[in-house]
C-alpha cells in the first residue's frame, strides 16, 4: 500500500495524533525491531531514541518477555476480571504494591492504557469523596502543559492544547494551574538548594483558594510530552504537604516516568511525596500488550468496601493475562539488571554529550533525569517553532535516528538497555543535524 502512485484515498488506516497528509508525503512503515534498532519495510535501519513510544525500555524483541507471553498463551490466553481472578493479574497486583513500596498504597486496578488509567483515577477520587461525605469535592486540579491522555476524562485534565473545546470536552470540574517555571527561577537554574519557592508559591496560592472544592490534584512528576520539564526544587514536596493538610488526594501520573526511566524505579522514589494514587503504564510490559495500572490507597478502597459500594468501572481487557505475564517478565528484568541504575548512569553520559552538542551548535540546555532527556533549544522567539522542530526530527530520521518532537525541541528516551554504538549514532546524528540548523 505504500508503493509508488498509491493514494491516501486507498489507505484506510487512520493514525493517532498524526497529520495524515504529512504522513503520506513520506510514509514510513516499520517491520522489525531488535534491541534499540528498527528496520522499515525497505530494509533501512534506524536507532530508536524513543523506545517505541517511551515504553520499549528493554529494547525490542526481549527474549524473556516473548517467552512469558508464549507460556501464558498456552495456559490461559484470556481471562476476565469481572467476577473471576486470573493468576498473572493477581501476581502483578502483588508485585506492583511491593515495587511502589508505600505502606498506604495497597490496591491495584488494571486497565488497558494510560488514558483509561487516568479516567479510572478520576472516577475513584470523585466517588471516594462522595462516599466519605464530601460530595462538594469534585474539582480535580492539573497543570498547564501537562499530558494525561486522550479519553474524555484524561483529555479534560490534560493541560496541553489538544483542541479540547472542539471535542466538547467538559472541563467544568477541572482546574488548571500554571506549571511553575523553573527556567525563569534563577535559584533553580543555579542548582543546589537555593530555591525557596518563589517560582511555585503562586501555584499553591491558587490551589489554596479552591482547596475546599478540590477532590484531587494530578501531576506528572516530570512533564513528558511538554518536552521533559523538571519541577522546581521543593515544589512536589510542598504540593504533597498541602494536599495532605487540606484533605485533597494526590494522584501521581508515572505513565511516562515509571519503571526506571528517570534513574529511579519511580520518579517519586527517594522524595517525600505521599501520593494516594499512582498511575503506571508504558514500560510496564515493554510495550508488548496494552496494559496500565492504578495503585490505590487502602483508604480509598475501604471507602468503597465498608459501604458495600461496587466500583462500576472496568474493561473487557482489564487484567488481560498475556499482558500481565509480559509485565511480570519485564519487571523481573528491570529489577535483576538494575535498569534504574543503568538509566541514571547512561542518562548522565548522554546528557553531558548533548549539552556539549548544544553548546557547539544552536544553544540551549538539557533537562531531565536518567534516560528521560529534553533538549530545549534556544531560538529567536524563545522556543523553536513546530516547523523548526519537525525539520530537525525529519533530518534525524533521514540519518536513521528516531526522536520525539516537543514544544521545546526534541526529547530522547531510548531503551534503558541502549548500548554505546547506538548512543554514538544518536549523538553523531544530532551534532550533524544541529550544526546545519539555524534557529535565530
Ligand atoms: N500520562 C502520561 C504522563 C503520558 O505520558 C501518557 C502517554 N504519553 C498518558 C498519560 C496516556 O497514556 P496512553 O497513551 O497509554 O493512553
Amino acid at each position: 500500500m505504500t508503493g509508488p502512485g498509491a493514494l491516501l484515498d486507498d489507505y484506510p488506516l487512520w493514525h493517532p495524533m498524526t497529520d495524515m497528509p504529512s504522513f503520506w508525503d513520506s510514509p514510513l512503515t516499520m517491520r522489525a525491531g531488535r534491541g534499540s534498532r528498527l528496520w522499515d519495510v525497505d530494509g533501512n535501519e534506524y536507532v530508536s531514541a524513543n523506545a517505541g513510544l517511551w515504553n520499549v525500555s528493554l529494547g525490542y524483541d526481549h527474549p524473556a518477555v516473548s517467552a512469558a507471553i508464549r507460556y501464558q498463551l498456552e495456559q490461559l490466553a484470556y481471562g476476565t476480571l469481572f467476577r473471576f481472578g486470573n493468576e498473572p493479574a493477581q501476581r502483578l497486583a502483588q508485585r506492583l504494591v511491593g515495587l511502589v513500596g508505600r505502606p498506604g498504597l495497597t490496591r491495584v486496578f488494571l486497565t488497558s492504557s494510560g488514558s483509561s488509567a487516568v479516567d479510572t483515577a478520576l472516577k475513584l477520587v470523585r466517588r471516594h469523596h462522595r462516599l466519605t461525605g464530601s460530595p462538594s469535592r469534585r474539582t480535580v486540579a492539573a497543570f498547564t502543559s501537562s499530558y494525561h491522555g486522550t479519553m474524555y476524562g484524561a483529555m479534560a485534565l490534560t493541560g496541553e492544547d489538544l483542541d479540547q473545546d472542539e471535542y466538547l470536552v467538559d472541563r467544568r470540574d477541572v482546574l488548571h494551574i500554571a506549571t511553575p517555571d523553573r527556567s525563569r527561577c534563577a535559584a533553580c537554574r543555579a542548582g543546589g538548594t537555593g530555591c525557596h519557592g518563589a517560582c511555585w508559591s503562586a501555584a499553591l496560592e491558587v490551589l489554596e483558594r479552591r482547596a475546599d472544592e478540590l477532590a484531587a490534584v494530578m501531576i506528572e512528576p516530570i512533564l513528558g510530552s511538554a518536552g521533559v520539564v523538571v519541577p522546581p526544587d521543593g515544589f512536589l514536596s510542598a504540593l504533597s504537604r498541602f494536599c495532605r493538610a487540606r484533605g485533597i488526594l494526590l494522584v501521581v501520573d508515572e505513565v511516562a516516568t515509571g519503571f526506571g526511566r528517570t534513574g529511579r524505579m519511580f520518579a517519586v522514589d527517594g522524595t517525600d511525596l505521599a501520593p494516594d494514587l499512582v498511575i503506571v503504564s508504558k514500560a510496564i510490559n515493554n510495550g508488548a500488550l496494552p496494559l496500565a495500572a492504578v495503585v490505590v490507597a487502602e483508604e480509598i478502597w475501604r471507602a468503597f468496601i465498608d459501604r458495600g459500594a461496587v466500583f462500576a468501572h472496568g474493561e473487557t481487557q482489564s487484567g488481560n493475562p498475556l499482558a500481565c505475564a509480559a509485565a511480570l517478565a519485564t519487571l523481573d528484568v528491570v529489577e535483576q539488571d538494575d535498569l534504574a541504575h543503568r538509566s541514571r548512569r547512561v542518562g548522565a553520559q548522554l546528557a553531558d554529550a548533548c549539552s556539549a552538542i548544544l553548546d557547539d551548535t544552536v544553544g540551549g540546555h538539557v533537562e531531565g533525569a536518567g534516560l528521560m532527556l529534553g533538549l530545549h533549544l534556544d531560538a529567536a522567539s524563545g522556543t523553536p517553532t513546530p516547523g523548526q522542530v519537525l525539520a530537525i526530527v525529519g533530518a534525524l530520521l533521514r540519518r536513521g535516528v528516531v526522536v520525539h518532537p516537543s514544544p521545546l525541541g526534541v526529547s530522547l528516551l531510548p531503551p534503558l538497555t541502549i548500548e554505546e554504538p547506538e548512543l554514538q549514532t544518536i549523538t553523531d546524528a544530532l551534532h550533524d543535524v544541529l550544526r546545519r540548523t539555524v534557529l535565530q
